[in-house]
């Protein structure tokens, strides 16, 4: 350094001096101090390049070359299997640059450990395109994933036939090199698949259902679609409210289509004979009904043991239903002044056939029951009250409701007649107008709604 230094003062003093032999002297003197600096600390040294991505600096292409081997032989030695590539690309580039720090040894192998992957031979079963990508050691293994679980899935198909068994995924085998420390047993890959991912599913309450039915019908517990609804309290579940449903899917799912033969009840018809020696209200059973059987074999589809759809191919009848003939009253009028909602029934605001039921129809939600009717029958209040329409009104036609109190409505629609006004207080039986066909009607019938707290029920259970 002294030398350097003292070569240094003498350049300065070649500057201070003056004349052109001077200046040449000084030239030459800062090109040897430049060729001296440069082979005193710039060298030849490699970037490592993993995937394009400079990762630091080595001083031997070779270092590169023997972590690179020492990766590959411990990720062999973990897996068990023939290394055949880095699933990475990775390269030592020549650079020429002034000193910088170099990786040890010991850094460099971890660099190499933790940023690249090594391939070996097997095989990926990928479900719908790739979407999940699971990596078994061969082909044998990924066909074995897959008949195992067509094997758990038919495994308590009892005497039913299983016509076939599918995947509901798209599912392929891709024999090829796979990521080495990805690759898993065929058990593990079943575990994986049936640990499955969350499937978010809701559910709106409709009328009638409950907490317990909707989990019922749901295969989950009470306490399951609790936990799932945290914030909803059974007691107070509102019609239309959003319930979650979510529950764990596999990754693959199992479509079984079996055949399935079933005994089944074929339900009897009930008949109403008018009958004037019996009171009004009164019914009497002539012939007792009995439901029939039938064998019926459904073509049933099954994902993940639940089903999905169930179409009925051949029904072969064992025994007919026998029809109940039932004598209903029409002889005179029981009056009565009794609340509907005190004795907790409802007299027949007429007698006849139930030609339409309440609930849903093809037309959509059926708000009360159809009472066959010829134009100009009398219609009779179904329980005492107060008459608070008495109209035409809408679809209806001319319409009367009476009001029970205590929450409890009658409604009479489609008639011909009134014999009542808004207002009145009418009596149990008492006849309040006439049937007939006005408004949204097909032929004379009564409509007859019973409205308890301002929703439509099924009048058959309020009927006496
Ligand atoms: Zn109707």
């Amino acid at each position: 350094m002294n030398n350097l230094t003292a070569k240094f003062m003498n350049l300065v003093k070649f500057f201070e001096g003056k004349g052109s032999k001077q200046y040449f002297l000084g030239g030459i003197a800062i090109a040897v101090l430049i060729l001296f600096a440069c082979t005193f600390s710039m060298t030849t040294s490699y970037s490592v390049v993993i995937d394009g991505k400079n990762m630091g600096q080595i001083s031997s292409a070779s270092a590169l070359n023997q972590a690179l081997n020492a990766s590959k032989a411990k990720a062999q030695q973990e897996t068990g299997m023939t290394i055949t590539a880095s699933y990475n690309t990775v390269e030592a580039k020549a650079t020429h640059g002034f000193f910088s720090d170099k990786l040890s040894n010991e850094e460099l192998n971890s660099l190499i450990d933790e940023n690249v992957e090594w391939l070996a031979p097997g095989a990926m079963l990928n479900v719908n395109n790739g979407e999940i990508q699971l990596a078994l050691a061969s082909e044998a293994d990924a066909q074995k994933v897959l008949d195992k679980l067509k094997e758990n899935a038919t495994a308590n198909a009892g005497n039913a036939v299983v016509k076939s068994v599918d995947f509901l995924q798209d599912v392929a085998i891709e024999p090829g090199n796979v990521k080495a420390s990805e690759i898993a047993s065929p058990e593990k890959v079943l575990e994986k698949i049936a640990a499955g991912k969350e499937a978010v599913q809701t559910h709106k309450v409709a009328e009638g259902e409950s907490f317990w039915t909707i989990a019922h019908n749901n295969d989950l517990s009470v306490s399951e679609l609790q936990n799932l609804n945290p914030n909803i309290v059974p007691e107070k579940l509102q019609i239309g409210q959003e319930i979650s449903l979510t529950k764990l899917e596999p990754l693959v799912s199992v479509v079984v289509t079996k055949e399935v033969t079933v005994e089944e009840a074929i339900a009897h018809a009930t008949e109403y004979k008018e009958n004037n020696s019996l009171l009004k209200g009164e019914t009497k059973v002539i012939t007792k009904g009995a439901d029939g059987k039938k064998q019926v074999t459904y073509e049933v589809k099954e994902a993940n043991g639940a089903t999905i759809e169930k179409v009925a191919l051949n029904e072969v009848v064992i025994s007919q239903p026998v029809t109940e003939v039932v004598s209903k009253g029409t002889a005179s009028i029981k009056i009565s002044s009794r609340a509907a909602n005190s004795s907790g029934v409802l007299s027949w605001p007429k007698s006849g056939k139930i030609t339409s039921p309440y609930g849903t129809r093809s037309r959509g939600f059926h708000s009360g029951i159809d009472i066959s009717a010829k134009t100009g029958d009398a219609v009779y209040a179904a329980a005492g009250g107060k008459v608070v329409l008495a109209s035409w009104y809408y679809a209806y036609g001319n319409c009367i409701v009476v009001d029970h109190g205590n929450g409890m409505k009658t409604r009479y629609a489609h008639l011909s007649a009134y014999n009542c006004k808004v207002g009145d207080q009418v009596a149990r039986g008492q006849q309040i107008g006439r049937a007939g066909n006005t408004g949204r009607s097909t032929g004379p019938h009564l409509h007859f709604e019973v409205i308890v707290n301002g929703s439509t029920k099924n009048p058959v259970n309020y009927l006496k």
